[in-house]
């Protein structure tokens, strides 16, 4: 096709390929020096008992807001410094502020934090993350590790012994984004999870599309038979809400509870809404 279009059209093309990878380089070497000047933030959003509508937990999530590119998200970068080798050093600086903050948090509230599928294949994995909450003072019980069905897909071996291992100590596993992935039942009966997250995908349909309905209404029932604890991801209003508590589902999280808010804010929340702060006790390593 360009052929026949003449040559000006392979110079349009060359040009936009070569502004492409411009732009490729400048967001690599962004999140280079972010990583090193310790500039990726983590923000808190809340995990809720459908029942009474009570926080139980946060995930943390990565925020990164760079001078020059603005607001980029971790739906990018994540991706990238996975690409690019650069992902152990941005997820341990990320866990170690996000276990730093949930210090401060009442000790029965979990923290949950999202492990990439690099991290999954690398043996070092389970020790690191440890002997950063030895570090910390956190106690791996109040530590909750969100991993998707590819993570455990692709080098299934390493995998399953990094989630032993991290099991054995007390942090529990959850299955992130569940019902978008490759394989999805047979990976329940590994028993490797503790918690179902069922993704927005799902949610965002629960009162419009009845097949959305009867998938969540199969998935609860699966989980009860498990014995798996579910979430359910992207609630954004109160009707989503009610029919999820309706139908029986254990937690919700989205918009709707609670929006993803820097840990000033989530101490401020906390304070406000839901306890009288007493913060965990440090753990010894
Ligand atoms: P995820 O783990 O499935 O996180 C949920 C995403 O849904 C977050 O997007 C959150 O801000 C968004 N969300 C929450 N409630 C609602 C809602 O009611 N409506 C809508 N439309 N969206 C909602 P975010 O923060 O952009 O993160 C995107 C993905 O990037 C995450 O998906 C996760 O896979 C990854 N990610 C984020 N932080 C980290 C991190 O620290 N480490 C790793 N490895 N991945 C991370
Ligand atoms: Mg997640
Ligand atoms: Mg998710
Ligand atoms: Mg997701």
């Amino acid at each position: 096709r360009s052929k026949r279009r003449g040559r000006g059209q392979i110079t349009v093309y060359s040009r936009e390929i070569a502004q492409e990878m411009k732009r490729a380089t400048q967001l690599e070497q962004a999140l280079r020096n972010a990583i090193i000047s310790d500039a990726i933030d983590v923000h808190f959003q809340p995990i809720v008992s459908l029942g009474n509508n009570q926080v139980v937990g946060f995930e943390a999530l990565a925020r990164w807001n760079d001078p020059d590119l603005g607001f980029v998200s971790p739906g990018v970068f994540v991706p990238l410094a996975e690409e690019r080798g650069f992902i152990d050093a941005l997820s341990e600086a990320l866990l170690r502020k996000a276990a730093e903050a949930a210090l401060s948090w009442p000790r029965e509230l979990f923290l949950s934090f999202n492990l990439s599928s690099a991290q999954l294949m690398d043996p070092g994995t389970s020790g690191s993350i440890l002997s950063i909450l030895g570090r910390v003072g956190f106690d791996p019980h109040r530590l909750e590790l969100e991993i998707t069905e590819t993570a455990v897909m692709g080098s299934a071996d390493t995998a399953h012994r990094i989630i032993a291992d991290l099991r054995a100590a007390g942090v529990r596993i959850s299955l992130d984004d569940f019902g978008t992935g490759q394989s999805s039942l047979g990976r329940l009966r590994d028993f490797i999870f503790d918690k179902i997250k069922i993704d927005r995908a799902f949610v965002s349909r629960i009162n419009s599309d009845r097949a959305s309905e009867h998938i969540i209404k199969a998935i609860l029932s699966m989980c009860e038979g498990l014995e798996l604890e579910v979430v359910a991801e992207g609630i954004e209003d109160y009707a989503e809400a009610v029919k999820l508590r309706t139908l029986g589902c254990g937690m919700g999280q989205g918009y709707h509870f609670g929006r993803p808010a820097d840990g000033i804010a989530t101490l401020r929340f906390l304070h406000e809404n839901y306890y009288d702060m007493a913060p965990a006790e440090r753990v010894s390593a």
